[in-house]
């Protein structure tokens, strides 16, 4: 079967109020519209209709740049007229039309497959889900109960055979309403198929749901080794450590900054520090490792991000590092310019076990974690 999508993005999104479309939101670094038009490649969807409202054209032809089955389509007035323009762009060999809401880019791959599933089997699908509230009927001042499981919210996508929704919006002939299903039924005479939604289906509406959207965190694992040798400092969270020994390295050879900030990259999705500063760049010899980071913070201050937490192990068999951690905790989160309690590091012996147990070197394990702005 060969399916079409139009994607209704025709409104303003005022009700977000973040003064710009909702629709063009970062949603963990990607446009929330560009995430609602990922939902759907799949080898089905010929080709994906967006009905946009013409002051986001440019960003709007910015997110769609380089594929070839999206056409662009002015929206109207009513989300009805936007839907009326799109369906003169739908494929004539298509058999079905799947209208999503642009604003729900949560939309689980499952309930997708059961909606087009069913569309298939009894000729349309409209996705709902049961009302969790106990429901009441407002009548001017006053109000009444009514029961609960007799009401469900519908959502989209709703799917319909091609020649029956372009029917039925010719007849509808202009008169706007507020979702396709109602708009089928009012003028073809066949009955509309439910099929069981979720709950992660959103409709992103409120500036409450702008603030959950990105409510997310962002991990990061890093990693690192250094060999210890006598004649160097040993510096650790950029704080010196007496012993006799101090780590080999290009820079200052601080592997725990070395470790956080690769978990700190790898939470953004950036490649790792000997990418970034490699050690054959002569600029970064015996460099301090706090300098480095604070580039690194520089980036995750462009990205839109901020550091939630950081936690890292140190593996070394000596010197005993317990009496330093309290200093390396609070220098780190001076660093980084976040709270000390969101700084954990802790120290292990490795049982004389490995390079760290044979004091040939000292390793760090970190996790870090992000937020959006
Ligand atoms: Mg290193």
């Amino acid at each position: 079967m060969k399916f079409n999508v139009i994607l209704a993005c025709g409104g303003s999104g005022t009700r977000c109020n973040l003064g710009y479309n909702k629709l063009l939101l970062n949603v963990n670094g990607v446009p929330l519209l560009e995430k609602t038009v990922n939902l759907f490649n799949l080898d089905d969807i010929s080709q994906i209709i967006i009905s946009y409202n013409k002051n986001d054209i440019d960003a709007v032809k910015k997110i769609v740049e380089g594929r070839d089955n999206i056409v662009l389509c002015e929206g109207g007035e009513t989300r009805t007229q936007s839907i009326s323009n799109a369906l003169k762009f739908i494929e004539k060999d298509c058999d079905f039309v799947i209208i999503h809401d642009g604003a729900r880019c949560f939309l689980p791959k499952h309930s997708l497959a059961n909606a087009m599933l069913d569309a298939e089997k009894y000729g349309n699908s409209v996705l709902y889900v049961d009302s969790v509230d106990s429901l009441r009927v407002k009548d001017g001042n006053s109000s009444r109960p009514i029961e609960r499981n007799s009401v469900i919210r519908i959502q989209t996508p709703q799917i319909f055979k091609t020649k029956e929704i372009i029917e039925a919006y010719a007849l509808a002939d202009g008169k706007s309403f507020s979702d396709d299903a109602t708009l089928y039924e009012e003028y073809i005479n066949k009955p509309i198929h439910l099929t069981y939604g979720s709950e992660d289906n959103i409709k992103i509406t409120t500036p409450s749901d702008c603030e959950k959207i990105n409510g997310g965190l962002l991990i990061g694992n890093g990693w690192d080794t250094h060999r210890l040798d006598f004649g160097r400092k040993l510096i650790l969270g950029g704080v010196q450590i007496p012993h006799d020994k101090g780590l080999v390295a290009h820079s200052d050879g601080d592997v725990l900054i070395h470790a956080i900030m690769d978990s700190l990259l790898c939470a953004m999705h950036e490649r790792d520090i000997g990418v970034l500063f490699p050690d054959t760049d002569e600029k970064y010899k015996d460099i301090s490792s706090v300098k480095l980071l604070e580039e690194v913070l520089k980036l995750i201050k462009a990205k839109g991000l901020a550091i939630h937490s950081v936690s890292a192990v140190i593996m070394a068999q000596k010197p005993k590092l317990s009496p330093h951690i309290p200093t390396i905790q609070y220098n780190l989160a001076n660093i980084m310019s976040i709270e000390e309690n969101r700084v954990s590091i802790s120290a292990t012996t490795t049982e004389k076990l490995g390079i760290a147990g044979r004091e040939e070197g000292i390793s760090v394990s970190s996790i870090a974690t992000l937020y959006q702005l």
